[in-house]
């Protein structure tokens, strides 16, 4: 789930990290209210999920309450990217002497946790990961030992951070780690991170996404629920009790299992397709998780070819393909299905497809994954 910046500088705040003192409003008059008590001059800042937001004008600084209603006025409900402007965050402005850009990921592939550090700050790091690569410090960090003082500094140093913000960026690194860890975040970044005239160091801005599988140790985040963005078809999924994540492609994906739906996946790029999304049916397949499965995929324009892929072991043929030849009545496909059912009861389940009397322009059954992929790919190359 990824945080609102004011959600993410509240969630900074429970670790120590310094932030701006400031709040959120969704009207002019509550604008004022929070500028009054942040203290001018305060920065009114548009709270949308994505970057760049000073140049689209989602970002102002304001002396006064005059300034604050013509800004707020402006801000609210502007479009930027596709996305409206429902709040504003009003913090008290903070002088600038340098900016610095900081995150921690996990790099999957090295089995570690990533810090990156770079003394550029305030741009987009992927610029300077293009123009300037070596301006980016990564330091890899074995989760067991987390991430120490010592090596905060180092890495602080061979970013070439001024030194008068040296420790104070370290020992900001530490509780960003720690927010990170103890927190449970995908990712954790600040950008910028600046150093204050006065030689304080200080999170301006927060990008936090929380790692969904850690909700259940976290009740606190179920406040974050009741602003997250989702796209409607992942709201659709979720309210279905589905895993359902949208992708760019065109063979949309059902699976019992999430391996399965990933190896699905896999296969189906293998054979030159790509998927459109990735849904996992877990255990029951009966008719009301089916329709639920075809009504999310079947919502996706980009949708020209629907994969089952179904290898029963608790789970039995019979049922699933009952569910499908109950699904396909009440869902208005507007693609056809390829099917392979494997596993428990799989002969009795692909005769109950086969008598249903359903076109093959509609469902073709295929005995392989592989088989199954390469008709599915074959269809949606087809449109
Ligand atoms: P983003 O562009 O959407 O990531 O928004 P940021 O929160 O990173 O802000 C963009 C830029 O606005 C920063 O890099 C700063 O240059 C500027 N800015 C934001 N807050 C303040 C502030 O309190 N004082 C000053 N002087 N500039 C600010
Ligand atoms: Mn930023």
């Amino acid at each position: 789930m990824d945080l609102f910046e004011y959600q993410g500088k509240q969630y900074f705040a429970r670790f120590g990290i310094a932030v701006s003192p400031g709040g959120v409003a969704q009207t002019v008059d509550e604008a004022v209210k929070q500028a009054e008590a942040a203290r001018y001059p305060v920065v009114i800042k548009a709270q949308v999920q994505v970057g760049g937001r000073g140049k689209a004008g989602g970002i102002r600084l304001a002396n006064n309450a005059d300034e604050v209603r013509l800004h707020a006025k402006n801000i609210l409900g502007m479009d930027i990217k596709g996305h409206v402007v429902k709040r504003v965050w009003v913090e008290h402005a903070s002088d600038i002497a340098e900016e610095y850009y900081a995150s921690f990921t996990l790099d999957r592939s090295a089995k570690r946790h990533l810090l990156m550090l770079s003394a550029q700050g305030g741009v987009e790091i992927e610029q300077v990961a293009k123009v300037n690569p070596t301006a980016i410090v990564k330091l890899h960090i074995n989760p067991i030992e987390g991430l120490s003082l010592d090596a905060a500094k180092r890495s602080v140093v061979e970013a070439k951070i001024s030194e008068r913000a040296q420790a104070g960026v370290a020992a900001m690194l530490v509780k960003l780690y720690e927010c990170f860890t103890t927190g449970d975040c995908d990712l954790a970044e600040i950008n910028p991170l600046i150093l204050k005239p006065n030689g304080e160091v200080h999170a301006l801005d927060a990008k936090v996404t929380l790692d969904d599988n850690a909700a259940f140790r976290h009740p606190e985040w179920d406040e974050y629920r009741a602003t997250e963005v989702l796209d409607a078809r992942e709201k659709m999924a979720r309210e279905k009790g589905l895993q359902y994540i949208g992708l760019d492609g065109s063979v949309g994906i059902i699976a019992n299992g999430a391996g399965l739906a990933m190896s699905t996946l896999d296969v189906v790029n293998q054979v030159g397709g790509k998927a459109a999304n990735f849904l996992d049916i877990g255990g029951g397949a009966n008719a009301e998780v089916m329709t639920a499965a075809l009504d999310v995929i079947s919502s996706d324009t980009k949708v020209k070819s629907i994969l089952i892929n179904i290898f029963g072991g608790i789970t039995r043929g019979d049922e699933v393909a009952k569910g499908i030849v109950e699904a396909m009545k009440r869902v208005d496909l507007r693609a056809p299905i390829v099917i392979r059912l494997d596993g428990t009861n799989a002969s009795e389940g692909r005769a109950i497809l086969g008598a249903a009397g359903i076109a093959e322009s509609q469902l073709i059954s295929r005995p392989t994954m592989l088989e199954a992929a390469r008709s599915a790919v074959e269809i949606a190359g087809k449109k």
